[in-house]
């Protein structure tokens, strides 16, 4: 008998394009266009050769205490991890145990049933409404656990924070994850994060690599009750001791003590998604009302699939996403002003020879 015959076989998530080229105008995986703000860098640079000698504080306690002041929570709610992705697949080990079916959209972020896949999680999608929001009542119990991103992924649509509510209160018996990958460009309070005072089943998921520009650095992190995070943490000790490097474990607690360059930042690349929505409105697309920092749309009369080549070849990569249900959409992050107006002259020079 062969090896192959003994060996999990998965499909893998497939990420974005990281194109080598550097002209190329980059809006396929929802970096942020600005960069982390210069405490961020300085910190990392006071990082002494010898300190790169020794392990680091596997426990991430001043990082974690970062977190929690900034949250409001105490240290053994939060839990951090190398990026939300590495967080999210350890609750997925941690918490979606019971044999039951695990509960997310048909249309939300791709990884969630790669991850069940690898793991051997049996799961079940729920459609999206015809409008693609989010119907809470698909999610109203007997599961084995309940995940969706708030902003959802792709269509960037929320969900209000009462009806996430609704959805944790009828499911104290299993794990509900929220992703909240995007709430930052929701503006306004739409964080659950004030529901874990009421709910110890609730785990808030959150990462630095969109709206702080730290996707290069690998941080994320969890928020619940402190028995969520204990049985996190747990999990966490059995694996890898140490996911958190030292320059990691330095930039996301110097992101966190700047809020004034977070915010302006935040502010800037809303901006420029209600500029863009509204200039691509003109162009004959329909957007859906996105809160986060991406816009999901779909043009009139011609095909995505085209509009996507045709982006490609101009040096401006989107996403695309050949799936039922979504493969007249486009995915677009938002940019820089002066991108998000490349991308719509070449559009707009793209239509007029349609
Ligand atoms: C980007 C994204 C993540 C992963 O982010 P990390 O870079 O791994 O922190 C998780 N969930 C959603 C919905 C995302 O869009």
């Amino acid at each position: 008998m062969s090896w192959e015959a003994n060996v999990r076989r998965v499909v893998p998530y497939t990420p974005g394009e990281q194109p080598g080229e550097r002209d190329v105008i980059k809006l396929n995986t929802n970096e942020n266009p600005y960069p982390p703000p210069p405490g961020v860098i300085a910190a990392i640079q006071s990082i002494r050769a010898e300190q790169y000698r020794l392990y680091p504080d596997p426990d991430a306690g001043r990082l974690r205490q970062a977190l929690a002041d900034y949250h409001g929570l105490k240290k053994e709610q939060v839990f951090v991890g190398v990026g939300s992705d590495d967080v999210l697949a350890l609750a997925f080990l941690t918490f979606f145990n019971s044999g039951r079916p695990v509960l997310f959209p048909d249309i939300t972020y791709s990884f969630y049933d790669v991850w069940a896949n690898l793991y051997g999680i049996p799961f079940e999608v729920r459609p999206l409404r015809q409008d693609l929001t989010i119907d809470p009542s698909a999610y109203m119990g007997g599961s084995g656990g309940i995940i969706f991103p708030n902003p959802n992924a792709p269509t960037g649509i929320l969900t209000e924070p009462e009806d996430v509510e609704s959805i944790v209160r009828a499911n104290e018996d299993v794990v509900v994850i929220v992703d909240e990958a995007y709430i930052d460009f929701s503006g306004g309070n739409k964080s659950v994060v004030p529901l874990l005072a009421r709910y110890d089943n609730l785990l808030v998921v959150r990462t630095f690599s969109k709206s702080r520009s730290l996707a290069g650095l690998r941080i994320g992190y969890a928020l619940g009750g402190e028995k969520l995070i204990g049985c996190l943490q747990d999990v966490k000790f059995s694996f890898n001791s140490y996911t958190m490097n030292l320059p990691s474990l330095a930039a996301g607690e110097a992101s966190i003590r700047d809020d004034v360059y977070f915010r302006k930042t935040l502010e800037k690349v809303i901006e420029t998604r209600e500029w863009t929505k509204q200039k691509l409105a003109e162009l004959g697309f329909v957007c859906t009302d996105s809160q986060s920092n991406f816009l999901f749309v779909s043009h009139k009369r011609i095909p995505a699939r085209e509009l996507f080549a045709a982006l490609k070849k101009a040096g401006i990569y989107v996403r695309y996403f050949p799936r039922p249900r979504i493969d007249n959409y486009l995915r677009i992050s938002i940019g820089t002003q002066a991108q998000m107006e490349a991308l719509t002259a070449c559009l707009q020079e793209y239509l007029n020879q349609y």
